[in-house]
């Protein structure tokens, strides 16, 4: 079977992205999954610390093992998402114990998010998780860059975030990163930004962003890893598929099928009901908005990697 860092380096190779779709509710677990395999697809099922925090997803531990009562492993892998160093409230997390307990639980990947530390210390960081993960033979995501969209207070207007390219990553210093991290995969912020999470803001309607593919292109020959696309939600199709031209090689979608899961359970009362909201997102998601359905086999036929 291949290890889940093969899987990412050959939708690299095939242009081909892993949706890795974000689980802040444990019923989610479950009809992302059979999506994905009705699909012929292959995805990640992630949690970000936050979801377990501030939504209802309630542990690590709850994750894995809802994860692992579902778990096809030839359709479907475990990832644990953002852990921040300092968090969107501008705390400082204790992420080391996070990371272990993750290992421990079976999580096939990790992703530490030391974006809101000054470079030499994201890099300091970084490589720690590095040197844990990989003794454990898993893979490492980190990230560069400042991805919007989490904080608290109401961001600055998205065109002037695009036009300034303010807290985009910047090429040379993720190559710098990527050398002095040894991290396997890298999440860049090129115009991409997350959905809202704050109460009052969380249920709006995401903007539509848009993707600087040049700044893209660059990042990707400089750091020579897969490159990850957070906030997939919202994202222009046309500028989405692009980006699997030009080094992205994971997409995290959130928001759209959190919504659709929060709507439905609202309206109906019934978690059947909304598990089957997120299943149908799911299926519209793998098909129409990421065209991977049917694609699994592509991703994972274990011929040579033509590299
Ligand atoms: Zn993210």
């Amino acid at each position: 079977m291949l290890s889940i860092s093969q899987i990412v380096r050959r939708a690299l190779v095939m242009q081909l992205a892993v949706p890795a779709f974000n689980v802040p509710y444990l019923p989610m677990i479950e009809p992302v999954i059979q999506a994905v395999i009705d699909q012929d697809s292959f995805a990640l099922v992630e949690v970000a610390r936050l979801e377990w925090r501030k939504f209802e997803s309630q542990s690590l531990a709850a994750v894995a093992t809802e994860f692992y009562r579902h778990n096809q492993p030839e359709y479907v892998r475990l990832h644990l998402d953002h852990v921040p160093v300092i968090d969107e409230d501008n705390l400082r997390v204790d992420f080391m114990p996070i990371f272990e307990e993750a290992l421990g639980l079976g999580y096939e990947s990790v992703m530490i998010d030391g974006s809101r530390l000054p470079l030499a210390e994201n890099i300091q960081v970084t490589r720690q998780v590095v040197e844990l993960a990989h003794e454990a033979g898993c893979p490492v995501e980190a990230e560069l860059g400042a991805i919007m969209g989490h904080e608290a207070a109401p961001l600055l207007s998205y065109e002037e975030l695009f036009t300034t390219g303010r807290g985009f990553t910047n090429v040379e210093e993720a190559r710098l990163f990527v050398q002095e991290t040894g991290c396997d995969w890298l999440s860049v912020a090129i115009g991409n930004i997350h959905g809202a999470i704050a109460a009052g803001r969380k249920d709006q309607k995401k903007i539509e962003a848009r993707l600087n593919i040049e700044r893209l292109d660059q990042l990707s020959r400089a750091s020579q890893i897969p490159l990850v696309l957070h906030g997939g939600s919202g994202i222009q199709q046309a500028a989405l598929m692009e980006s699997t031209r030009h080094g992205i090689a994971k997409i995290n979608v959130a928001t759209e099928i959190r919504q659709p899961y929060e709507t439905a359970l609202k309206d109906t009362g019934s978690i059947p009901q909304a598990q089957q909201a997120v299943y149908d997102r799911t299926i519209w998601i793998l098909q129409a908005f990421l065209g991977i359905a049917g694609k699994r086999e592509k991703i994972l036929s274990t011929g040579p990697v033509p590299l």
